[in-house]
């Protein structure tokens, strides 16, 4: 159909560049996925049209009879992926699933203790330009600036020294394992509740190949739209009911007012596609492409924080080339590979520069590509930066963009959208 060409033409040709961009890139952006074609008919359908405020079966107006059936299929298969009681699918975001079980369980002016956005926490774990820096105390702890890891050993004693009402663990640029029973017994020891939020790695726990936070944690909150493979939206989740009555108020009327029903219509499908066997194997090839990058940028002698990676992303650390983040990314944008800057724990340049960038396996697995071929895509990768760092990039981004355009091609996106 030609709706949208007719009435809007512009916006027409924005879209259908956005599909040619995202069909002749390799998409490295650790956060960013490509959706399946049921996801995008169910959001782009007339369940936008309807109003639904409250929750299946106690709504506060009519007509709601099948948007409630989409709301508890996705409440339904929430559960069932991620094992647990409780699931909250309103949120219409990750930041305001975050803010939502801030709202639920802290009053303005109490303390928290995140992940500082310097180590890789996301800005809604309490920085100072967010409202969750603004409105609360927040205590932000750090990676341990040897290792790269979690400095476990000042998680403890910041907990112990301010007494923090929320502990949260999670993160946006955190490529390891993180050990959440020990997060729960320290929550426990000050009495403290616990949140996770895995809205990166979301996909990989409900494809079994990364540990779940379900069972130590009082509260999870996630995206649906990075690992996880749904439409652009948030949730919160709890392995038992005990927190639902504060939980759901929280969200409406606390929070929002009507939910998105065709994005919840959309986070159904994709769980229904999650809960199926190949998304196993998905999340599985993720990790083993995550890990081949990885090594292959590692072997020409280019650090990664933490010197590897336990699930899909990756922080490289440009200082030993003398590059910035800013110009490493724009660089490999230029040879059609695109990932995004990101500081790296204790970075000396500020944050629109960086020292380092952040890659992702999830969108390019997506799309079919295999250990193989991540290994052409970090050397291709490699020689940009070292380039680069020669100054003398511009051969090889010309040579490069060649090769990228012959992945694409080799590994079509959306074949059955017109061009
Ligand atoms: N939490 C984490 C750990 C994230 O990485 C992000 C997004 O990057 C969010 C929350 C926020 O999600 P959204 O962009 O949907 O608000």
């Amino acid at each position: 159909n030609n709706y949208l060409a007719t009435v809007d033409p512009e916006i027409a040709a924005a879209k259908t560049s956005e599909l040619h961009r995202q069909r002749s890139q390799l998409e490295l952006i650790a956060s960013e996925n490509f959706t399946s074609l049921a996801v995008m008919e169910a959001q782009g359908s007339v369940l936008t049209n309807k109003y639904a405020e409250g929750y299946p079966g106690a709504r506060y107006y009519g007509g709601c009879e099948f948007v409630d059936i989409a709301e508890r299929l996705a409440i339904e298969r929430a559960c069932q992926l991620f094992d647990c009681a409780y699931a909250n699918v309103q949120p219409h975001s990750g930041a305001q699933a975050n803010q939502e079980v801030f709202y639920a369980l802290l009053n303005p002016g109490d303390t928290f203790l995140g992940m500082s956005l310097d180590s890789g926490g996301h800005l809604t774990h309490g920085s100072k330009v967010n409202l969750s820096g603004k409105w609360f105390e927040a205590v932000g702890y750090n990676v341990d600036p040897e290792t790269g890891l979690i400095d476990y050993d000042q998680v403890a004693h910041l907990a112990r020294e301010y007494h923090p009402k929320l502990i949260i663990a999670g993160a946006s640029a955190y490529p390891r394992v993180i050990d959440f029973a020990w997060f729960r017994a320290l929550a426990d020891e000050i009495g403290a509740y616990f949140m996770v939020d895995m809205a990166h790695f979301a996909g990989l726990v409900a494809g079994r190949v990364f540990p779940s936070p379900l069972p130590y944690a009082h509260v999870v909150t996630t995206t649906t739209h990075k690992t996880l493979r749904g439409p652009r939206g948030g949730m919160i989740l709890a392995q038992t009911d005990t927190l639902a009555k504060r939980l759901n108020s929280a969200v409406f009327p606390g929070n929002q007012g009507g939910p998105l029903m065709h994005v919840i219509a959309g986070k159904a499908v994709a769980f229904k596609e999650a809960l199926q066997e190949d998304f196993k194997l998905y999340a599985q090839q993720i990790i083993k492409n995550a890990k081949t990058l990885g090594d292959v940028i590692q072997n020409e002698g280019i650090s990664l924080v933490s010197g590897g990676t336990d699930c899909h992303l990756l922080l490289v650390d440009l200082r030993s080339l003398g590059i910035s983040g800013k110009e490493a990314s724009d660089t490999l944008e230029q040879a059609g590979i695109t990932c995004n800057k990101n500081s790296i724990p204790f970075d000396p340049l500020p944050p629109m520069k960086t020292s380092g960038i952040r890659l992702g396996s999830p969108a390019m697995t997506t799309r079919g590509l295999k250990e193989q071929e991540f290994q052409l895509i970090g050397e291709m990768i490699v020689r940009v930066l070292k380039s680069l760092a020669e100054g003398n990039a511009a051969p090889v981004v010309t040579e490069v963009r060649q090769k990228v355009n012959r992945l694409c091609d080799q590994f079509p996106l959306y074949p059955e959208l017109a061009a």
